[in-house]
């Protein structure tokens, strides 16, 4: 079986770190291995759409900012298929038909939905295309009969919800849909990176990120102004690291080598954790080599944004290319999910034949 990726985003704003570490820096390296037959990466506007129907120029203008975020990342488009969601219709066709396999509750039930709804204030107006995203998800992993879905932890139960969906298909209709796995970062801490405020996800709808485009005056000041431990007033007293915003950054960036570059006086982050917890080491020196470290990997994504900015024609020309060759993929499922359902009347010759044969004989 072909081994093939379907992941992306939604274009609500531009990429932050919480994306790099928990799915961009993965979807490249995959990209690069040459162990996938195919890669397709969606820029999900229908389903921004889901929660900001009253602001489609938002999701407009941030189409190509996530696409130059790709780009500067080091996603390919000669290696992977970038497109928009929306250009590729036979998705919404998919949706309608997986929408009668799921019920109101099992959707209801969905812990990222719920913490999505009380995180937008919804209350009881929940728009019924949000609370269906997750069918919609559906369908644009299995028009591409993707295998792999690299994403943060908040996607595990659109996964679930994805394979059932496929399952129950599979049984009524007979085998024609792949089931997808997803691909979790395998660093802990990146499941799920903090904001800089330390509140759990770092998160365009919750203004705590770090964003790929930010200059190096912008992230040193907002590692600056990072939540640490509220305790840990004074150089010497003694600090915690749990819960520690800097310490998670950390944790999810920092390598061995990066010690022996700008803080040799320490082995190793456990060196480090350790004297901090004893008190006598201030947040502004682990600010410092934070930003040093996050530097390592934003100023060459920065500068391959800069050169793709001169080129804006050229991406939404990639973007365009992206979304024929997605289509045709799509449609082709589509054709496949029509036949299983029995909804591919013209196609059918048998089924044109054995109406009229019995009119035929009725009238014998
Ligand atoms: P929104 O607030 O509009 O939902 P978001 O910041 O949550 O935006 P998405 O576009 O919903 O971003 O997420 C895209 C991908 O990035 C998903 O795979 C998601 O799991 C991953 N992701 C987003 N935020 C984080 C984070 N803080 N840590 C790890 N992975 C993340
Ligand atoms: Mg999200």
């Amino acid at each position: 079986m072909s081994k093939i990726i379907l992941t992306g985003d939604r274009p609500t704003g531009r990429l932050h770190l919480g994306h790099y570490v928990g799915s961009l820096k993965r979807r490249v390296e995959l990209q690069n291995s040459g162990e996938y037959d195919k890669i397709f990466i969606m820029i999900a506007d229908a389903q921004a759409l889901t929660d900001n129907a009253d602001n489609p120029e938002k999701v407009r203008q941030n189409i190509i900012e996530v696409a130059l975020d790709y780009l500067s990342v080091g996603l390919d488009p000669t290696k992977s298929t970038l497109f928009i969601q929306s250009m590729v219709p036979e998705l919404t066709e998919l949706t309608f038909y997986y929408s009668n396999l799921v019920t109101l509750a099992r959707l209801e039930r969905n812990p990222t939905i719920k913490a999505e709804i009380q995180l937008r204030g919804f209350g009881s107006s929940i728009p019924a295309g949000f609370l269906t995203y997750p069918i919609s998800q559906t369908a644009d992993i299995t028009a591409f009969k993707a295998t792999t879905v690299p994403a943060g932890e908040d996607q595990m139960p659109m996964l679930e919800q994805c394979q059932e969906i496929v399952n129950r298909f599979n049984n009524i209709y007979g085998e024609t849909l792949v089931e997808p796995k997803i691909m979790l970062p395998s660093n802990q801490t990146c499941l799920r990176l903090p904001g800089t405020d330390g509140k759990a996800k770092m998160s365009k709808s919750l203004g705590n990120c770090i964003y790929l485009s930010d200059d190096e005056k912008e992230v040193k000041t907002k590692v600056m102004s990072m939540y640490t431990d509220p305790d840990h007033i004074r150089v010497e007293d003694p600090g915690k690291v749990e819960g520690n915003a800097v310490f998670t950054y950390l944790d999810a960036f920092s390598r061995p080598e990066h010690f022996e570059k700008y803080l040799p006086e320490y082995e190793n982050l456990d060196a480090l954790k350790d004297h901090y917890k004893r008190g006598g080491l201030g947040d502004v020196k682990v600010k410092k080599f934070l930003i040093k470290i996050l530097e390592e990997t934003l100023a060459p994504i920065r500068e391959e944004r800069h050169k793709w900015e001169q080129n804006i024609e050229g991406v939404y020309e990639i973007l365009k290319k992206g979304s024929e060759v997605a289509e045709a993929v799509a449609a082709q499922t589509l054709n496949e999910v029509k036949a299983a359902m029995k909804i591919n009347y013209f196609d059918d010759d048998a089924l044109i034949r054995e109406h009229s044969e019995k009119y035929k004989n009725a009238q014998k």
